[in-house]
């Protein structure tokens, strides 16, 4: 079925972003009822609850429902299952599918605020609470979207999937991870996906840095504080590493900037962060400690790398400072751990998801879209490497400063528009029958 002609698009869009603004009520409702499902992470709690609001609600609209339980993931039990909603809906015409892929945990409120963080208060055109801007407020403009196009009746083609994913804030491993494994993110059942983050209603994200994790030791010999000469400290050895990664390092990656628009600017460039680091005793011992010369320190280096940048060197700039450590220093030894590592992922700039969106951005806020990458990652990182699906972009409502902070609250224009614009992005990918 081919896609109409676009005075045909363009009727339908008018009749569907009517539809929109008369659901806006139905949206800042179902973002209270996710918000006030406290679905923090870690534990991991809430989630079947809210998998099954967010059901019952597509189930109305005549969506098929699928709830996967990542058994055996970090973090699943039965008190804390890891449970992902997967909803379809077949508009019975050939096309393609376009899915909506947003994560239903929150991290926690921590202190700070002046809302009640589950009270999801609606005033002043916003809505406040944890998981307000990322990401419930995005999965409810998403699912009103689907439910605007649903309701005005349109020869829509193909299909659209709607999920609600779990475990995103601490990786992703239980939910777009364990179901792009089973396919649920790969061609032919999805073509396209548009992953509603907070990134601003007028930002379209291609993709992220890439991360490596790693734990390096260093190793000495005990003996006592008194007489250090007599040992070998494994703290005076990480002194020394950390010596070389300010003086040799850090200078190095400063100078490094990618192509890609990675936001804010500092993150164009390649960075370092210590994420953690001790020595010596264990911690935590309120007595007085014991005089040692620490035989081990250990540091977990956090390594935020660029697209342009092979991870053999990313790797390799830091093991060849060890190295000539161990040459240059006596009795220098270490051993270096891999704790993690996701490569980066750009889509095309003129691919057709970032196009549509474009084009609806310009044409619902009268403005030219921005492309930007982000400086953390997220789960289109799964998406991109196990589904092999790479038409796959972040856009949603929200202020991705906000994300995490006490106070996080989303407005409700910016969530009404960019409902509009996910719709808009939606009928241009599917294509609209023509009426006959
Ligand atoms: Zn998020």
């Amino acid at each position: 079925m081919a896609e109409g002609p676009p005075t045909v698009l363009a009727g339908v869009r008018t009749r569907v972003f009517e539809r929109v603004d008369a659901l806006s009520d139905d949206l800042v409702a179902l973002t209270v009822d996710l918000v006030r499902i406290p679905t923090v992470n870690p534990p991991g709690d809430a989630y079947t609850p809210c998998a099954e609001l967010v059901g019952r609600y597509l189930e109305r609209l005549g969506f098929t429902i699928a709830y996967i339980r990542a058994e055996g993931t970090p973090g699943d039990s039965d008190r804390y299952p890891r449970t992902n909603i997967i909803a379809r809906w077949e508009s019975g015409r050939p096309g393609p599918t376009i899915h909506f892929n947003s994560h239903i945990d929150v991290v926690e409120a921590g202190q700070g605020w002046t809302k009640d963080p589950w009270g999801a208060e609606v005033s002043d055109g916003r809505v406040w609470g944890r998981g307000t801007c990322d990401m419930k407020g995005g999965l409810a403009a998403s699912i009103i979207a689907a439910q605007a196009i649903i309701a005005e009746g349109v020869a829509i083609c193909g299909a659209i999937e709607i999920s609600g994913t779990v475990d995103e804030e601490s990786g992703g491993f239980g939910g777009v991870a364990f179901l792009a494994k089973r396919g649920y993110f790969s061609r032919p059942r999805v073509d396209h996906v548009i992953i509603p983050e907070p990134l601003n209603p007028d930002r379209v994200c291609l993709g992220h840095r890439g991360v490596w994790w790693a734990e390096i030791e260093t190793k000495g010999r005990i003996a006592h504080g008194s007489m250090p000469f007599l040992g070998v400290s494994a703290i005076r050895h990480m002194g020394a590493v950390l010596d070389a990664f300010e003086r040799d390092l850090l200078p190095r990656l400063d100078n490094r900037e990618t192509a890609m628009p990675v936001v804010p600017p500092g993150a164009r460039a390649s960075t370092l962060n210590c994420n953690s680091l001790h020595g010596g005793q264990p911690e935590g011992f309120d007595g007085l400690p014991s005089p040692c010369v620490a035989d081990s320190c250990r540091m977990v280096i956090d390594r935020r790398f660029l697209i342009e940048e092979p991870l053999d060197q990313v790797r390799g700039e830091v093991i060849d400072i060890l190295e000539r450590l161990r040459l240059e220093r006596p009795h220098f030894a270490y051993s270096i751990r891999d704790l993690m590592t996701v490569h980066p992922v750009m889509t095309d700039a003129h691919a057709p998801v970032v196009r549509a969106l474009d084009e609806e951005i310009a044409a619902v806020l009268g403005r030219a879209s921005t492309h930007i990458a982000s400086p953390g990652t997220y789960d289109q990182k799964h998406i991109a490497r196990i589904g092999q699906l790479h038409d796959c972009v972040a856009y949603g409502p929200g202020i991705l400063e906000l994300a995490h902070q006490p106070d996080e609250w989303v407005g409700i224009a910016d969530m009404v528009a960019s409902a509009k614009i996910m719709a808009g992005a939606c009928l241009r990918l599917a294509g609209v029958a023509s009426p006959t």
